[in-house]
């Protein structure tokens, strides 16, 4: 049968008309390249792979969470509804969670969400953006797209923190002060009494603090958000509770800024599996506990396997180590090799020959470090063979 809209010869002719171009804001951003395409993971691939790229949980979620999802799926299957537009059970189970109240707390489709409304609700073009750096890239592109102009404050040293340079950026120009807490990929933790001193320094600015690995560094700046009119803290389901696919997360700021970010927020947006699984997450936080020890027990063993292979790795108060290779590309690939997907940071100002790897349970990383010593013999004959 011929379908009704087969092209006609008005459509086809508009075909060959000139693209639209993007935004001047969209067009000075270079494309993101996603750390490691999942198209070249096979999952069912033997060894397994162990994709250690982008900090996600190393396991899957908690039984409860895989069972309140059958039972949904199962029992009551509203897939054909739009998701609680409230989050209101989510909502619920934050409020404990967090011991903020449930005016200060909006559930959004992953933190990068929470990210993007905050530009949108308080960026104008032109408009400054403080950010110290090495950081989260894809913030800056949220940051971009708006036109902001986005300082990246560099401090003396990569892994340390340094207040005064970020002190001496800040102006009654800023708009927006972006810290990552323990941050990423340098893990620089920023207590709750140096985020209220940069929020005093600009009253006028909202001062976001990303705790997307809040779980595995217990320091949070949560409790300044019902005190501080300008801070705004962001988490994340997609590290520490193992359901990064279905893309939860939320921000807990002061009442006003929720009813502005509202104006733009799309309630829709939180996709019911992702609601359901998340306070199922949170009802079971012996797994969560269980998960962030063994994270914290493996780190140093992992820190100590390089260091015994002349690697100097910096544990981070997150999931992750940053670790100086001898040449960062090929480690990468060697790596890849082994089934092993870790993410290379080295084009990155003062992280030359970097890379990040995320840290999973004690088993998987004595099974990494077998596979890390294939990875070095390969090296070391490489460099033989040069
Ligand atoms: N913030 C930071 C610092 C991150 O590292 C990441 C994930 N790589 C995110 C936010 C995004 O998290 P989500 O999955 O909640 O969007």
């Amino acid at each position: 049968m011929t379908p009704p809209w087969r092209p006609t010869a008005e459509i086809t002719a508009r075909a060959t008309e000139a693209a639209p171009a993007p935004s001047k804001s969209a067009a000075s951003l270079r494309p993101y390249r996603p750390a490691s395409s999942l198209e070249r993971i096979d999952p069912h691939g033997d060894p397994e792979p162990m994709k250690l790229d982008w900090n996600e949980s190393t396991l899957a979620p908690s039984e409860l969470v895989l069972e309140r999802i059958h039972a949904f799926l199962k029992n009551t299957h509203h897939l054909n509804w739009y998701p609680d537009q409230h989050a209101s059970a989510l909502t619920d189970s934050l409020v404990n969670y967090t011991g903020v109240s449930r005016d200060s707390i909006l559930v959004t489709s992953g933190s990068d969400a929470a990210l993007d409304v905050l530009c949108q609700t308080y960026l104008d073009p032109g408009d400054e953006v403080v950010v110290p750096s090495p950081t989260y890239t894809h913030f800056l592109a949220y940051a971009g797209a708006r036109g902001a102009r986005i300082k990246q404050v560099y401090g003396a040293q990569p892994f340390e923190m340094d207040l005064d340079s970020v002190m001496a950026a800040l102006s009654f120009r800023t708009k927006i002060v972006y810290l990552v807490s323990p941050s990423n990929p340098c893990g620089i933790v920023w207590p709750a009494a140096v985020v209220a001193r940069i929020a005093r320094k600009v009253p006028q600015a909202v001062v976001i603090v990303d705790e997307a690995y809040y779980e595995f560094s217990g320091v949070s700046a949560a409790e300044l958000v019902e005190t501080y009119s300008n801070v705004v803290v962001t988490r994340t389901f997609s590290k520490s509770f193992g359901i990064a696919g279905l893309r939860v997360g939320y921000m807990l700021a002061p009442q006003a800024v929720i009813t502005d970010v509202r104006r733009i927020f799309n309630p829709k947006s939180v996709n019911v599996l992702g609601q359901i699984a998340a306070t199922a997450a949170l009802d079971d936080m012996e797994y969560l506990y269980s998960y962030v020890n063994e994270v914290s027990r493996a780190k140093p063993i992992l820190a100590q396997w390089f260091a015994e292979h002349g690697m100097e790795a910096r544990e981070t108060a997150a999931n992750f180590l940053m670790v100086k290779v001898p040449h960062a590309g090929t480690f990468v690939q060697l790596c890849e090799d082994e089934k092993v997907y870790i993410r290379d940071r080295s084009l990155e100002p003062q992280l030359e020959r970097y890379v990040r790897i995320s840290v999973g349970t004690i088993e998987q990383t004595q099974e990494l470090c077998a596979r890390l010593e294939r990875v070095v013999s390969r090296m070391t004959q490489l460099a033989h063979s040069a």
